[in-house]
């Protein structure tokens, strides 16, 4: 018997589990994949160090959060400029997205029409029912046009007034033009990030490392499959068949797994299809040059191109590891389960990947490369799921000492930084007796309802 179990070793897990081993808690980390990390994890690609999708911790971390992560990478922490673009009706644009840019390099017709749909918005009253109605009374119905709502389709697969206000909340920090303005005024412009020199998932593996050396357990290839309150607890079943016990669980691994170990009734069950994801094909393309192109990633809303996002990750960060000769891209293509692409061939992926590519003017990439495939990476909130998670939660939540956190824990679309902090406030409302305090987490809960995405 162990103090407290976590399951999941993503960030927040990690983050949790060490922690919680700090304050002298008995801990033991399941994870059902074979390496630490969760989304944030890397992997090596060619040689080459990677992360699923691109991946880039933001400066607007908490202090003592980046005081941790910086004891544990030293100057392997790079502060790095941002140098993206986006591809917008054909041309090519700073990303994030500046006024400045807007104006000078998108064709005059165009910068009219967003400019006097965001003038319009200005005199409208916000509504928040639908994404759609979210953009168009906060930007105007020309910048959802553009890009928001061509994006909103690729991305979630749905039309946008189909989705939920809560999806745009979430998802658009800048929602209004004085909020445009502001951010690309700001001292940063939201233009810096903290990347690692061997790659996103150098983070989780400093944290899974560290976990270790404070005593914690860390079981690796071990999926849950059963969770049961006891006498004295929780009793964690995992998949070779054996069972781990502890007073206490905190899970960061999806609520909807979550809900279906802890036998719902019919109601909750319901509302669990109601919390549906999207799947994301990442096909990797290992291209025989120095460099491909000099910029860390590209944007692509247009509808007519199969990927979402390219990153190259030797642009991530300044790292002599790197393979000289050659660069890998990583490509994103979010899907359903419907999706030709997400049942067919590798390589007609990097084919199709390649043929698109060509047509945005870019340097042609090759084929050469290696596809993964990963369920359960963006949460869709069409309007009425609020109801259904509402549902859920409430259930989960009446189970005394297990805590549901961390980006899938709650069904949320946060940074990594948003699901640290959530690991530590989860370890925050556990008392020196190892219980959880419910008016503690409760205001947790409240402030990472507030939580915004930056991309
Ligand atoms: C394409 C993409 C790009 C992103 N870019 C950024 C970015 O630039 N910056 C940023 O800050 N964030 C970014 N994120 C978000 C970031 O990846 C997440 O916020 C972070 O990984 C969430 O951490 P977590 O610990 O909450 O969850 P996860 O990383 O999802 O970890 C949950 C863990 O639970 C495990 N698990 C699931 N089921 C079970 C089971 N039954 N038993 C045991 N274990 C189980 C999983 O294997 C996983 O390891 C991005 C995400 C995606 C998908």
């Amino acid at each position: 018997m162990t103090d407290v179990v976590v399951l999941g070793a993503g960030p927040a897990g990690l983050y949790s589990g060490l922690l919680l081993a700090h304050r002298g808690f008995e801990v033991s980390i399941i994870e059902s994949g074979e390496t630490p990390g969760g989304l944030a994890s890397g992997l090596e690609i060619a040689g080459q160090r990677v992360d699923r999708g691109s991946h880039r911790l933001h400066p607007s971390i908490d202090d003592d959060i980046l005081d941790d992560l910086s004891s544990l990478l030293g100057d392997d922490l790079q502060v790095r400029h941002r140098n993206g673009r986006i591809r917008l009706g054909g041309s090519w644009l700073r990303f994030p997205l500046s006024p400045t840019d807007l104006v000078t390099n998108l064709a005059v017709s165009t910068t009219a029409r967003l400019a006097r749909g965001a003038l319009a918005a200005l005199t409208r009253r916000p509504d928040d029912t639908t994404y759609e109605s979210v953009v168009t009374t906060g930007l105007g119905r020309p910048m959802g046009d553009l890009f928001y709502f061509p994006y909103a389709r690729k991305i979630w697969g749905a039309e946008p007034d189909e989705l939920s206000g809560t999806q745009a909340r979430r998802r658009i920090a800048a929602d209004s033009p004085l909020k445009l303005l502001r951010k690309a005024t700001s001292r940063s412009g939201g233009r810096s990030f903290l990347y690692p020199r061997r790659g996103f998932g150098q983070i989780t593996d400093a944290l899974a490392d560290a976990v270790v050396d404070e005593g914690a357990t860390l079981r690796l290839g071990s999926p849950v499959v059963g969770l049961k309150p006891d006498d004295e607890g929780w009793v964690v079943r995992l998949g070779n068949g054996q069972n781990t016990k502890a007073p206490l669980v905190l899970s960061t691994i999806p609520l909807a797994v979550l809900a279906r170990l802890l036998d719902p009734p019919d109601e909750v069950a319901a509302a669990l299809d109601g919390l549906e994801s999207r799947a994301m094909i990442l096909a990797y393309l290992v291209v025989p040059r120095e460099r491909w192109t000099p910029y860390d990633a590209h944007y692509f809303p247009e509808e007519d191109l199969v990927f979402t996002r390219i990153s190259e990750s030797k642009n991530y960060r300044d790292s002599d590891e790197d393979p000289p000769a050659q660069t890998v891209l990583c490509v994103e293509i979010p899907v359903g389960p419907e999706h030709p692409l997400w049942v067919g061939d590798n390589q007609e992926i990097l084919q199709r990947v390649r043929n698109d590519v060509v047509t945005t003017g870019l340097p042609d990439p090759g084929h050469f490369g290696v596809v993964h495939k990963l369920r359960n990476v963006y949460p869709i909130y069409r309007v009425g799921t609020e109801q259904n998670l509402k549902t859920v939660d409430r259930w989960v939540g009446q189970f005394s000492n297990l805590l549901t956190f961390g980006r899938q824990g709650l069904f949320a679309h946060d940074n990594t930084h948003h699901t640290l902090a959530m690991g530590r406030d989860a370890v925050a409302s556990v008392t020196s007796s190892g219980r959880i305090d419910d008016g503690v987490w409760a205001q947790s809960r409240r402030s990472f309802a507030t939580h915004v995405v930056e991309d």
